[in-house]
């Protein structure tokens, strides 16, 4: 079972003819709403790769909350463990222009109320893959560790958006996932080389730097791997970092060691870049099994 701990949100897309700079409006034809947060795109990304995900978090008392959580409820994520809080709920301003370059503004709202003390102990085992990102409240995340740790459970950390986090915390994960800026940001807060290479000697942790078109490399305690990305006609590659996460767990989850389910992630991965949209464009499981090579 995965216990994700994380963001909720409703994203607010705006095609537009080009990106308004400060002081500048720009006209667009139409707007468009998906669920969005990282947390609920890795948790959705995980059930639909067939995971039993259970996700702790946060929405507001307001008419987006629902929206929001739809995807998840459709794919089966049990919600039990979201509250409601009196803060408005997570919501991101997207806006793209026709290169497909974004520029975003996130408003956290509800999702800086959610608590780890919402898992209980029942919850987190030996039986358990906890699932972290960062844009809940970091002490939480770092509590959530700590206890997640103590209690047996696997936990996968990806560090995004990127941000300090308390080096014990970092050092007890089991898998951290980063992009490359990602992991350039975190070699440069801890003093270290960069690359996954660079991450796993100063934190003892198995380290995967994903790298877009160009795949993901890997440092961990069974050894070194290079993936080329799957060659796939890319549309959107919107959430592909959330899907690689979200699969990558669901593999771990369900016993696969870190090696094929890098290459799992890596194809389910390749296969969200070729929809359009973030949480409706993660690959089922039988998707995936049948483009693996
Ligand atoms: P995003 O923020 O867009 O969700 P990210 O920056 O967190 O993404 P990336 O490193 O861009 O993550 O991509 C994650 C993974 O998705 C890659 O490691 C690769 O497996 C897959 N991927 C990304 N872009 C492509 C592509 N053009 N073709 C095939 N696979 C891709």
């Amino acid at each position: 079972m995965i216990v994700c701990f994380g963001s909720i949100n409703l994203d607010l897309i705006f095609p537009l003819p080009q990106l308004p700079v400060a002081g500048q409006t720009v006209l667009g034809p139409h707007m468009h709403i998906e669920p969005g947060g990282k947390g609920a795109n890795q948790a959705v990304a995980a059930a639909r790769d067939g995971a039993q995900v259970v996700f702790a978090g946060a929405v507001g008392r307001d008419a987006l909350a629902e929206d929001a959580l739809v995807l998840l409820r459709r794919t089966g994520v049990d919600v039990s463990r979201v509250i409601q809080a009196d803060t408005a709920t997570g919501c991101a301003a997207i806006c793209v222009d026709q290169a497909g370059r974004n520029l975003i503004a996130v408003a956290s709202g509800a999702n800086l109320a959610a608590r780890q003390a919402q898992i209980d102990d029942a919850l987190l085992g030996p039986g358990t893959t906890v699932l972290l990102q960062r844009e809940t409240d970091p002490a939480e995340i770092e509590a959530l560790i700590r206890r997640a740790r103590a209690r047996g459970a696997r936990i996968v950390l990806n560090l995004a958006p990127p941000g300090p986090l308390a080096p014990d915390a970092l050092k007890a994960l089991d898998v951290l996932v980063v992009n490359e800026h990602e992991a350039a940001w975190l070699a440069g807060h801890l003093g270290v080389s960069d690359g996954a290479g660079g991450l796993h000697a100063a934190l003892g942790v198995d380290v995967v730097v994903t790298l877009g078109e160009a795949g993901l490399e890997a440092a961990t305690r069974t050894g070194r791997l290079h993936l080329p990305a799957h060659g796939v006609t890319a549309v959107d590659t919107t959430g592909a970092g959330d899907c690689f996460t979200g699969v990558l767990t669901a593999a771990l989850d369900r016993g696969m060691a870190l090696q094929p389910a890098l290459r799992r992630a890596n194809v389910a991965a390749a296969l969200c870049c070729t929809r359009k949209g973030t949480q409706g464009s993660m690959p089922t499981a039988a998707e995936t099994a049948a483009a693996l090579p």
